[in-house]
């Protein structure tokens, strides 16, 4: 294979991965460097007596054709190691429980069964949604940072779009009716965890594609959602490029204004013709050296913290649980609170099928919920003892609120590992643990991958269109588009 220009990715998440992966294939000579041992960061599955556990992300969407998972396998030749799930998962509120139907009539009946006089509502979003993933399905590069984006703007556009331009600086909420406070908080909580913020504030068109996420091909990834990372750091080197683990950069040196080379803990420095970080801005503003940082960290410090998650990996006795239970769940404790904190938590069971996850007779667990990341940090900085109570605190309640869902799930539970933002942190090298990527509450703030630093991009959730393994893997699509297109 020709190279022609060395890449160095910074870190093996899902977004940098993609971008890699589709750069080797145009000829680049491409090198990841990962910090930690596996890859997949957020999204990745890690080994801990005998369960594989997933750190994060559980369930993936976007495989079905013209979805951004689809894409990339069929670009590099690739099965992805995937089993479809359906219902995806069940939201549980305190006097009813919503199936998220992935087949798209049983949630129609669904919704008109337990949703009344939302129907109009739904119609609309699944009007805005099929136009949403549509044009996401072909390079439409959002937003436009050069000539070239604009270009391929203008030729993405067709009359198909236009009835969603009403709709371009609209809300969820706008459009939602009101009264329903059970309606409500069932769509706070699926945008809360699709577009990282709630109705009021979710942008229309994004949000309308978040909802549909259940209806686009939801899948269990077999021995754990990292194996979709490993794909494709395999597919890396059985390709030629390199995918270098416990390499965790500490510098990037920058020269006349350019990337010229990274430096790692383990001494390495590589040469960078194009740098991608596969990190939060934060992430990138800790390695910039220079004049190059102070620019980059003016640019961050006017930008909002984001969400941190904590976490409860569980190892549960498989007979304690209930028959015929669905793997995935949602409960909402107590719809008149603000969500995240526990009063929201999303649950994830491995396949009973994938006997790689447990030990016999087991299952695997995920347990989380979106939480404020500096608290979690002051207090382990400054009282030990006190960030240790509130973890249990949180496990405590997150155990509570997973048998609203889940009965006789406390005794079933034999393994219990918390995990924090601090945890987060650690292991994924995210500054503050903050997860998720940044609030969709505006097509026309939403962020690109472009650095000021002219051969220096961002990848990841940090860019449009945000957070989720489907999410990454487009702007990684595009990141290395907008590469090739130079
Ligand atoms: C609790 C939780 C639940 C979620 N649930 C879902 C879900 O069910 N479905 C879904 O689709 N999405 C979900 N997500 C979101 C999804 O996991 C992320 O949006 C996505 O995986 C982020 O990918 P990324 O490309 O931004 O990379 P990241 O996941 O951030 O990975 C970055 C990688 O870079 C490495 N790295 C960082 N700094 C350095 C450095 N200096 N040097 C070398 N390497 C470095 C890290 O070790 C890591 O491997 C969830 C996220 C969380 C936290």
């Amino acid at each position: 294979m020709p190279k022609n220009g060395r890449v160095v990715v910074i870190g093996a998440g899902i977004g940098g991965l993609t971008a890699a992966s589709l750069l080797l294939k145009a000829g680049l000579d491409v090198t990841v460097l990962e910090a930690h041992v596996y890859p997949g960061g957020s999204a990745g599955t890690f080994f801990h007596k005998g369960y594989r556990f997933d750190a994060g992300a559980t369930l993936a969407g976007g495989f079905a054709p013209g979805g951004p998972h689809f894409q990339l396998a069929a670009a590099l030749g690739l099965k992805w190691p995937i089993k479809p799930v359906d219902p995806a998962w069940t939201v549980h509120l305190p006097d009813k429980t919503i199936t998220q139907w992935a087949d798209a009539a049983r949630w129609r009946a669904e919704r008109q069964d337990k949703l009344p006089g939302t129907e109009p509502f739904w119609q609309k979003q699944e009007r805005l949604a099929a136009i949403a993933w549509d044009v996401s399905s072909r390079p439409f590069p959002w937003p436009p940072q050069s000539w070239h984006d604009w270009l391929t703007l203008a030729k993405a556009v067709r009359p198909s779009i236009l009835p969603a331009i009403p709709y371009l600086t609209r809300t969820i909420g706008g459009l939602a009716p009101t009264g329903s406070p059970d309606f409500r908080a069932f769509l706070d909580a699926q945008l809360l965890i699709s577009a990282q913020t709630t109705a009021d504030k979710a942008n229309a068109l994004y949000g309308s594609a978040a909802l549909d996420l259940p209806r686009r091909s939801v899948n269990h990834v077999l021995g754990g959602i990292g194996s979709l990372a490993k794909a494709l750091a395999d597919w890396i080197q059985e390709n030629g490029g390199q995918v270098l683990y416990r390499q965790e950069v500490t510098e990037i040196l920058v020269k006349n204004g350019r990337a010229a080379a990274v430096k790692t803990n383990k001494g390495l420095t590589v040469e960078a013709e194009y740098l991608l970080a596969n990190l939060t801005p934060w992430g990138l503003g800790r390695l910039l050296d220079g004049a190059a940082a102070n620019g980059w960290r003016q640019k961050i410090a006017a930008m909002p913290a984001t969400w941190g998650a904590f976490t409860l990996y569980l190892g549960l006795e498989a007979a304690q649980l209930p028959d015929g239970l669905p793997d995935h769940h949602q409960v909402i404790v107590d719809p008149s609170l603000p969500l995240g904190e526990a009063n929201s938590v999303f649950i994830s069971l491995s396949d009973l099928a994938d006997d790689g996850r447990a030990p016999a007779g087991m299952r695997a667990a995920t347990l989380s919920t979106h939480t404020a990341a500096a608290p979690w940090h002051q207090l382990q900085q400054t009282d030990r003892a006190a960030y240790e109570e509130r973890r249990g605190q949180y496990a405590a309640r997150m155990i509570a609120a997973a048998e609203k869902a889940i009965p006789g799930l406390r005794s079933a539970v034999h393994f219990c590992l918390p995990g924090t933002p601090v945890t987060f942190q650690r292991f994924t090298r995210r500054p503050f643990g903050m997860v998720g990527g940044f609030p969709q509450e505006s097509l026309f703030r939403a962020r690109g991958p472009a650095t000021g630093i002219p051969n220096v991009w961002l990848v990841g959730d940090s860019i449009f269109p945000g957070q989720s393994t489907a999410g990454v893997t487009m702007g990684g699509m595009r990141v290395a588009a907008a590469i090739l297109s130079r």
